[in-house]
């Protein structure tokens, strides 16, 4: 295993995989996997429980600056929990709702840096993998391996509608697309810190690869850059 400082940045819209992906090359390779949208899931959902618009920058900049949705991702047994004000909500995030809330506060700046510094914090002290729009652009612009990943916007619906089957959801598929479509239009037009590939991000389109086949892919660039 690498005794290296590792810094892995992985950016991509909805559905292309980030967060599977990145917790299997996190496991095989035991370094952590920060998931980034949980944070801002997590600020989302803190906005739905004050009965806070999440279009609100002014309610939502005192939740941020007042310490009223204190964000944290602790480790256990090398999963990430995400606290929130010292709550675990790992599980309360996950919602559609929690979701768009999600892309919504991630439009304003002053919720941008409040997680951003968190999240280098966490890098600093160990070798992570980490999840998001950002990381190669703004949290990590220094990582050595930036990937960027994509799948057509049909594949990455298939995928979110089958994951919601699993967690015993009955959702509209079109419903599901459309979902998709309006996160991913929010977070590529957004004016602070939009979801666009770094200059030297590495492009892998997981449209036609298996799951076993993109882990692959990543952990080929893992070798190339730190090594085997
Ligand atoms: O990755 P996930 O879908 O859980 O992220 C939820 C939302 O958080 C995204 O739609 C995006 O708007 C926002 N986000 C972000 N920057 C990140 C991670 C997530 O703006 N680094």
């Amino acid at each position: 295993m690498y005794k290296k400082h590792l810094q892995i940045a992985v950016d991509g819209p909805v559905g292309s995989g980030k967060t599977s992906l990145c917790d299997e090359v996190a496991k095989r390779l035991n370094i952590l996997h920060l998931d980034t949208g949980a944070m801002y899931r997590a600020v989302g959902l803190a906005a739905i429980r004050n009965g806070i618009s999440p279009d609100d920058e002014e309610q939502l900049s005192r939740l941020c600056l007042e310490g009223l949705a204190l964000v944290d991702a602790i480790y256990k047994d090398n999963r990430q929990i995400t606290l929130l004000n010292n709550v675990d909500v790992s599980d309360d995030i996950r919602t559609e709702e929690a979701g768009l809330a999600a892309s919504s506060v991630s439009r304003f700046a002053v919720v941008r840096k409040y997680l951003v510094k968190l999240q280098q914090n966490i890098a600093d002290k160990q070798s992570l993998i980490m999840d998001g729009r950002d990381i190669g652009t703004v949290v990590l612009p220094h990582a050595p391996l930036k990937i960027f990943l994509t799948a057509n916007p049909r594949v990455r619906a298939q995928r979110r509608h089958k994951q919601l089957i699993e967690k015993g959801a009955n959702p509209d598929f079109e419903l599901v697309l459309q979902d998709l479509q309006k996160r991913d239009l929010q977070d590529s037009t957004r004016k602070i810190d939009p979801l666009k590939k770094a200059d030297d991000a590495i492009a892998l389109d997981t449209s036609d690869l298996s799951f076993e086949q993109s882990v692959q892919a990543i952990i080929n660039e893992v070798k190339r850059v730190y090594g085997e």
